[in-house]
Formats: C-alpha cells, structure tokens, sequence
C-alpha cells in the first residue's frame, strides 16, 4: 500500500478507486459491498489518524452518492436513503464519509476527555473550556458550556466567533449536522422485515432486471403517467386498459391485462413454499395444494393445507400480495383472509383440530 503525505491526497486516491469500482464489471449489489469493504475502512483508518478537511470529504460524498444511485439504477434526484439504510431496512448500508468523520471527531474528543493520564485529561478540559470562553467572553459554566458543545443556536452563545481551530470546534460542527440527518425515512413496510431485504447484499435470487426496477418502485418513482407531481402531462391512463390513472398500485395490483402475470407472481410464491414445507414434512402430515379441504363442508380452495390428523393438527396457508402500501395494507390483508376462512376454522375446531 502507498503512503500519501496529505489527507487531501488520499481522499484523491479514494475517489479514483471509486471510479475504477464504478468501471469494473462488478454487478451492482457487489460494488457497494466494495465501497463498504474498501473504501470505508481505508477513510475510518485516515479519519483516526489525523484532521481531514470536510470540503474533500464532501465531494467523495458527492461522488458515492452520484455513482450509487446509478447502481441502484435511480435518477440522481432520488431521495439517498436507499444508500444509507442499513441491508436489513433495505439499504446498501454505506455510512456517508461526514458523518464517518464526526463520528471519528466525537470519539477522539470522547478518548482525551476520559483518558487515564490526569495531565491529558486537564488539558482536554482546559483547551474545551477556553473556547467557548472565548467566543462568550466570560468564564462558562458546565450548562453553558454543554449547550455551546451540542451546536445550540441559543441567544446565550454568540454565533460569530474567530475560534481556533481545533478538535473541539470541530465538535460542535458534528454535533449539528448530527441533528440534521434524522430525516423522515421511506421504506415503512419493508424495513419491518429482513427478509424483505435479504437480496441487498449479495443480489441472491435477483436477476439485474429485477434489481433495476425494484428501488424505483420502492421509491414510487417509476415513470408511469398517472398519480405522479408530473400533473402537466394530460393524459394519466394506463397504457394497457385505458383506465384513467396508471399509478404503481394499478399496474402491480389492479390492471386487468396483467391478471395472468400477477397470477404467476401469487404462484411463484406458493411454489416456493411447498418447497419448503415438503422438505421438511414429518410422517404424520398430508400437504394438499389448492385443494377443498376433505374433512370440511366448505368448498373453498387455500392454497396450502398441511393436515395431521393423528396430532389433530392443520396449518392453512393462503398467499397475498397486497400492493406494498404501509403496514395497514398488510393488516388489513390479513384480517380479509381470517374472515374468509372463519367458517373452516370453526368447523375444524369443533373436531378438536388445532389450526
Ligand atoms: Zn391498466
């Protein structure tokens, strides 16, 4: 590994390898796992190591941010989210190199304040003291100084001030911008379950046509005319059905050309799990599939029954794929399927089953 005299340098030298990252032949779920595993850890080590200006660290910012949406295959006027959320609420779980410096900054302040040595320690809290006494021009208190240190805009502190640069000015630098990352995120259905989120770091199960429709649409930002800010465009039909508003819920849920696609979509979910449960069905149990339940009048058809009538046992499954809206959808989607199956369920239960 080379050794570059300067931070700028090798914040230069890190944006060129995200370049050649965003070159190479990598498929698009490997070059953000790079970014994490290359560039990260090479900048966390730097950021210990010494003071790094914010401005070169903004534009490596600026260049992951720009080259990570297109791998996401979102416009670069998309909300970031998508980049920074972590893999399990459906992010690619890149730490924006910022907030990595504050970070860094609040653990080094952190370090000398509660470090061993006494002198160290003395001379942490003077320096800190010093400060903000000279921006207020009086000797602080613990309060005042707390607030000048967690970035308050309070009449108390003076906002103009010539501070020496140091460690603590930087903290209070960090602290603000802190406050201002805790945006109102998008992702409400999908970040209550991993498994909604499984493919973001490795891109298993997922062909690139797929990934490169999914953030889109979890974003609402496919191009389709209806539903959209874009009021200016006259007609918002469907291209398919003519029906007057094509927004994403139409075209994943409602629109009538589409029934066999979605009708596979409902299928290749019940296929996947017969193939669990068949694997590990137990000798007791008989899996029928869409069939009328025998021991029951009703003549409706879930998708997956597994009876065991020796353990006197039935687990029902029917498949859903309610348009991904915000979690009632899902409630509510549930809530239909317990009503229709009511009946069955009384019935079973009035043989002594467990359903
Ligand atoms: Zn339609």
């Amino acid at each position: 590994m080379r050794h570059f005299a300067t931070a700028v340098e090798t914040i230069e030298q890190l944006k060129r390898e995200v370049k050649a990252i965003d070159q190479s032949l990598l498929l698009p779920w490997q070059k953000s796992d790079a970014i994490n595993t290359f560039i990260t850890t090479k900048l966390s080590f730097h950021l210990k190591c010494g003071t790094v200006p914010k401005k070169p660290l903004n534009e490596l910012d600026a260049l992951i941010k720009k080259v990570g949406k297109k791998w996401l295959n979102l416009p670069i006027t998309a909300s970031c989210e998508p980049l920074y959320l972590p893999y399990a609420a459906g992010g690619m779980n890149i730490i924006p190199t910022s907030i990595l410096a504050d970070i860094s900054t609040v653990s080094h302040a952190f370090r000398l304040l509660t470090s061993n040595d006494r002198t160290t320690q003395k001379l942490a809290y003077d320096s800190m003291k010093e400060i903000v006494e000279k921006r207020m021009k009086k000797e602080p208190t613990m309060e005042e100084m707390a607030e000048f240190y967690n970035g308050s805009k309070s009449e108390n502190i003076p906002q103009k001030g010539n501070d020496v640069s140091s460690c603590w000015t930087q903290l209070r630098g960090a602290q603000t911008l802190m406050s201002k990352t805790s945006q109102g995120r998008v992702y409400n259905v999908t970040a209550k379950n991993p498994a909604s989120n499984h493919f973001y770091r490795n891109g298993n199960f997922t062909r690139l046509t797929e990934w490169n429709f999914i953030h889109r649409a979890r974003l609402n930002i496919v191009p389709l005319n209806g539903g959209t800010k874009r009021f200016f465009l006259k007609d918002q039909s469907c291209r398919k059905c003519k029906y007057p508003c094509e927004t994403l819920q139409h075209v994943l849920n409602n629109c009538e050309p589409s029934f066999e696609a979605m009708t596979k979509r409902h299928n290749a979910v019940v296929d996947r799990l017969m193939d669990g449960f068949k694997q590990r069905k137990k000798k007791t149990q008989e899996i029928l599939l869409d069939k009328i339940i025998p021991i029951t009048s009703s003549t409706l058809r879930p998708d997956i029954t597994i009876i065991d009538t020796q353990n006197k046992e039935v687990i029902l499954v029917d498949v859903t794929c309610p348009f991904e809206n915000l979690p009632a959808a899902f409630v509510k989607a549930r809530e239909r399927k317990l009503e229709k199956y009511q009946s069955i369920k009384a019935e079973l239960e009035d043989q002594g089953f467990n359903l």
